[in-house]
C-alpha cells in the first residue's frame, strides 16, 4: 500500500523563489510580535505522491492558497496527519531544530495509521531544511528570549474521489510561521476541565496518531471546559473515565513531594510527545524517579489535597511545559499549590533545561539538536 520507505533518490526540493517575497520591514514588525500561527513565512514546501508512481515534484514554492477539488478526499473522510516543530536561531546565526528526526518517525506511524504514504525520515527532514533555508530571514534573532520560527508539516489525501478508501494522490507540505513565547504575559499556571462527556480517542482508535480528526474530536470537551472558566480540557480513558490520558494538544506530568515524576503510560489512546520523552529523560537527570502508568484522576484529586502531589505540568512543542493549577469537574475543584507559588521548582527547572539545549545555550548532551541552515 505504502511506497518503498526509500526512494532510490533522497527527494530534491526544487527551489522557485516567490516573486514578491514580504518587504524587511513587513516582516521585522511581524517578528516584533509574531504571536502564534497568525503570520506564514513567504514560501511553503509542496510534494505529490502517487500510487505506483511514489513522491514526486518537491519543491520550495511561494505561499498561498491551495488548489483543491471539492471532492477532495480530505474534506469529506479526514484522512490527514501533521507534525509540529521549532527551528531556533543560535547566538552565532545557526539555524537549529530539536529532534526532527523523532518527528520523522512519528509521521511515518501517523501514516501508517491513517493509510497514507510512508515519507522517508530524509526526505522529511530535507524538507524542513529546504523551507528554513528560503526563509532562513524568518527565524527570529537569538537571545530575544523564547522565539521561533514553528515548523508545521502535514500530508492528506487530495485526490478527488468520494469513494472510501486510502486516496491514490496525496499531498505533502510544510508551512511555517514565526512564534513569540507561546505565554505573552509570563508563565502563568493553567485551569484544567475534566471533561467526562467527551473523550478524544478510544481503544484502536487514532489516538496515538498526530490527526487533525484527534483535534476536531477534543473541541466540543474543549468549549466545555472554557464554559465553565477553564483554558483547558483534561481527557481521561474512553473505557471508563478513571485514568487520566492527556490534553488535546500536550501530555501530563505530576511531581509528588517524594521526588516521583509521573505521566500516564502509553497505551495507543494518547500521544507520544517527544517533548513527553525529552521530559522522562531529563528528569532522571534531575535526580527524579520518572514512573509512567496508568494514573487515577481520583489520585490527582487525593494527592492535590493531601499536598502529595506538589507540581503538575503539561507538555508539548508549541509551549514547551505549561503549569497546571487548578483542576475543576463537575461539582468541584482542587488545586495543589501552597502558598502562592505560581510556578514550582521542578516545572521551572525542567522548562529551562529544555529551552537551554533548544536554544544552545546548554551542552546538547543526548545528541538532540539537528542543525538546519
Ligand atoms: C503534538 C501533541 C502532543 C505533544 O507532542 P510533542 O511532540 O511534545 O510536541 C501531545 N498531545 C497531542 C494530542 C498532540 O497532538
Amino acid at each position: 500500500m505504502s511506497a518503498p520507505e526509500r526512494d532510490a533518490q533522497p527527494l530534491n526540493f526544487v527551489v522557485n523563489r516567490c516573486a514578491n517575497p514580504s518587504s524587511a520591514q513587513t516582516r521585522s514588525s511581524i517578528l516584533a510580535n509574531p504571536g502564534f500561527g497568525k503570520h506564514f513565512t513567504d514560501h511553503m514546501v509542496l510534494a505529490t505522491w502517487e500510487r505506483g508512481r511514489g513522491w514526486h515534484d518537491a519543491q520550495v514554492t511561494a505561499y498561498g492558497p491551495l488548489q483543491l477539488m471539492p471532492s477532495a478526499a480530505v474534506l469529506h473522510y479526514a484522512q490527514e496527519i501533521f507534525e509540529g516543530l521549532k527551528a531556533y536561531r543560535h547566538e552565532d546565526g545557526s539555524i537549529w531544530s530539536f529532534r526532527p528526526e523523532a518527528n520523522g518517525e512519528r509521521l511515518q506511524r501517523s501514516a501508517r495509521r491513517l493509510a497514507l504514504p510512508v515519507l522517508p525520515v530524509d526526505d522529511f527532514v530535507g524538507s524542513l531544511r529546504a523551507l528554513v533555508t528560503a526563509d532562513q530571514e524568518w527565524v527570529p534573532a537569538a537571545g530575544t528570549g523564547e522565539t521561533s520560527l514553528y515548523l508545521r508539516p502535514f500530508m492528506f489525501a487530495s485526490e478527488a474521489f468520494l469513494g472510501v478508501r486510502p486516496a491514490d494522490v496525496v499531498t505533502y507540505s510544510v508551512i511555517a510561521s514565526p512564534a513569540g513565547a507561546y505565554f505573552s504575559g509570563g508563565l502563568k499556571p493553567v485551569t484544567l476541565w475534566i471533561s467526562t462527556d467527551y473523550a478524544r480517542a478510544g481503544a484502536g482508535g487514532t489516538g496515538a496518531a498526530k490527526c487533525g480528526g484527534n483535534y476536531a474530536s477534543s473541541l466540543a470537551g474543549q468549549l466545555e471546559g472554557i464554559k465553565h472558566g477553564c483554558d483547558q480540557a483534561v481527557f481521561l480513558d474512553s473505557g471508563t473515565h478513571e485514568f487520566i490520558e492527556e490534553l488535546g494538544g500536550m501530555n501530563l506530568f505530576f511531581v509528588t513531594k517524594d521526588g516521583r515524576l509521573i505521566t500516564p503510560e502509553l497505551t495507543g489512546t494518547i500521544l507520544e510527545g517527544i517533548t513527553r520523552a525529552s521530559i522522562l529523560e531529563l528528569g532522571k537527570e534531575l535526580g527524579l524517579d520518572p514512573e509512567e502508568r496508568r494514573i487515577p484522576i481520583e489520585e490527582w484529586k487525593d494527592g492535590a489535597r493531601s499536598g502529595d502531589i506538589v507540581e503538575i505540568f503539561a507538555c508539548g512543542t508549541a509551549a514547551v511545559v505549561t503549569p497546571v493549577g487548578e483542576l475543576r469537574w463537575d461539582g468541584g475543584s482542587v488545586d495543589h499549590r501552597r502558598e502562592g507559588v505560581e510556578v514550582g521548582e521542578v516545572t521551572q527547572s525542567i522548562r529551562q533545561q529544555l529551552l537551554d539545549i533548544q536554544y544552545g545555550r546548554a551542552e546538547d548532551t543526548h545528541g538532540w539538536m539537528t542543525r538546519l541552515v
